[in-house]
């Protein structure tokens, strides 16, 4: 006799999809966002807190809708890394802002970046952060300075519209776009006409989750279309025309995904139309009722990209869209961008590395100024952190590599200043674990002297929480922050250790082994161990990744 099998008669309980009926509010950000847009806290921060102050900001706008404008609360000063999970969010915030500013695309002008500068030095202690999503990062910002910082930031066409929030983030592009001679396409009027359309629209202001974009011709994929939500490749097809192949659900944090290629080539004048499809069906689709899994990469790990492109094309964009080619693999191992590269107009791009991002306002209005002195006033953002002075002319270029190097910039850094990035980190970031940016600092400087002569790219990313903000899952070493015990017991600072990470071909996220958590103290001996024994044992020519 067999056994019955038994079959549940209890309902299966939603995802929260919106096109499936799920319309109420599941949990508080959903119903937060229900409440009120969150594009109108914009006027009550005109009208209302930055004239009253602090106290004066309603709650939800304080910890939600702030955040569609670029605000977070910024983490108090002094409260360590072990209180991070056990104290209230308002015990854990001080009076002061992080606000971020969206560039698009990385474009700059050097009267936009002097402008940049110039709001970090009256506004926010001469600090600031260049971000490896392209976008600079202040601090210390008090509410009452916020309509005179937008003033500043919109008289140069710029804006912290969106810049956080369950909204269409900042739109990555190659800073070397329509500069290179070998790129595939020119991504620069898609990233504008898509920005211009879409960003602060209604139609788009309530997603599930955040919604990184990437458009890009970039030979590297300089712009990590592997991770993103949504990423426009760029791509000949066989009739040799220039388009681009579409990405869903990439996403890094908790739950690692790479992105999919959905099969579709699309044109440059649909791409727009086509991003705006993919981005309705997250709204529509996209998993509302459980927070930690509301990002694309679960609903595309679930339908599979032949299901998300039959939704689409059939419910969205109405029409099919033909078949096309995988991009061809990254052309070089770096994707930074840093050194001199040749324009196609015979001019020359200095990309150069700062100091794991974070630099003073004052700074940032230098460059300004180097930029217009040795260039065209033309600056572009990365995304590992970087900057690029362009159009300099070959005989100025070493005059600006010495002018850079005099304020410690540099176009020729050390592999490991190079390859090191960090996120935010304890000094200001709500959900820290660990300090991060001093930390990384003084990493690369003492690998600096003890491997003086190792000259192998090499990315070694510092990550205060496991949010992965600075990607420890794609770095060849990436510090994942912690608490970790000491020799004596005691709960320290640390980091949990992931190895291999790297993208491109046979991209594959870091592998975390068992035992490989190091406390702050123990991080550089750590990185030295791995790398002396990468360099006896490695063949010629392999680099850390294979
Ligand atoms: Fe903050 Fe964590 Fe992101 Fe670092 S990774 S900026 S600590 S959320």
């Amino acid at each position: 006799m067999t056994t019955p099998t038994r079959t549940s008669t209890r309902p299966k309980r939603g995802e929260g999809q919106w096109a499936l009926g799920y319309r109420e509010p599941l949990n508080p950000n959903e119903r937060m966002k229900k409440d009120s847009d969150g594009l109108e806290v914009r006027q009550r921060i005109i009208d209302i807190y930055s004239k009253n102050g602090f106290d004066s900001i309603d709650p939800g706008d304080l910890r939600g809708r702030m955040r569609w404008m670029g605000l977070y609360t910024q983490r108090a000063q002094g409260i360590p890394g072990g209180k991070t999970a056990v104290l209230e969010p308002e015990e854990l915030e001080d009076k002061y802002f992080m606000m971020r500013a969206r560039i698009d695309g990385g474009q700059l002008t050097s009267d936009a970046l002097r402008v940049i500068g110039g709001i970090s030095t009256d506004f926010g202690r001469d600090v600031a952060d260049v971000t490896d999503r392209q976008n600079v990062q202040y601090h210390w910002i008090r509410i009452e300075d916020v309509p005179e910082i937008w003033r500043r930031l919109e008289s140069v066409g710029l804006s912290t519209m969106e810049a956080c929030g369950d909204v269409p983030r900042v739109m990555l592009g190659c800073p070397m776009a329509g500069i290179l001679e070998d790129e595939v396409l020119d991504a620069t009027d898609v990233i504008a006409e898509t920005v211009e359309k879409y960003v602060g629209n209604p139609e788009f202001s309530n997603l599930p989750r955040k919604w990184k974009t990437s458009m890009s011709g970039c030979v590297d994929h300089c712009t990590e279309p592997e991770i993103d939500d949504v990423s426009f490749v760029g791509v000949v097809n066989e009739a040799g025309e220039a388009g681009y192949d579409l990405w869903v659900g990439g996403g890094l944090s908790t739950n690692p995904m790479f992105a999919q290629r959905v099969g579709v080539f699309v044109r440059p004048d649909q791409v727009t139309d086509v991003w705006a499809a993919c981005t309705s069906v997250f709204r529509d689709y996209g998993y509302r009722r459980q927070r930690n899994r509301a990002r694309i990469k679960f609903l595309m790990a679930d339908w599979g990209p032949e299901k998300f492109r039959q939704v689409l094309q059939d419910e969205y964009l109405k029409e099919p869209l033909p078949d096309g080619p995988a991009p061809a693999p990254a052309k070089h191992d770096q994707r930074d961008h840093v050194g001199v590269s040749r324009q196609k107009d015979g001019l020359n791009a200095v990309g150069f590395a700062l100091r794991t991002g974070r630099i003073s306002g004052s700074l940032l209005s230098t460059i300004a100024d180097l930029a217009d002195e040795y260039g065209q006033g033309r600056i572009r953002t990365t995304t590992q952190q970087k900057l690029v002075i362009l159009d300099v002319a070959d005989e100025r270029v070493e005059a600006l590599v010495d002018a850079l190097a005099a304020h410690d910039l540099q176009v020729r850094p050390s592999a490991f200043r190079r390859g090191t990035m960090a996120c935010t980190g304890l000094e200001y970031c709500k959900l820290a674990i660990v300090e991060t940016k001093q930390h990384a600092q003084d990493l690369y400087a003492e690998l600096e002297k003890r491997l003086p002569d190792f000259d192998v790219p090499i990315g070694i990313n510092v990550n205060g929480c496991p949010n992965s903000c600075a990607r420890f899952q794609t770095a060849d070493i990436g510090f994942k922050g912690s608490m970790v015990r000491d020799d004596n017991g005691e709960m320290v600072e640390g980091f949990q250790v992931h190895l291999g990470g790297h993208l491109g071909v046979e991209a594959t996220f870091g592998r975390k082994f068992r035992g490989h958590k190091v406390t702050k103290a123990e991080t550089v001996d750590y990185c030295e161990r791995v790398l002396r024994g990468f360099v006896e044992r490695r063949t010629d020519g392999e680099s850390f990744a294979h």
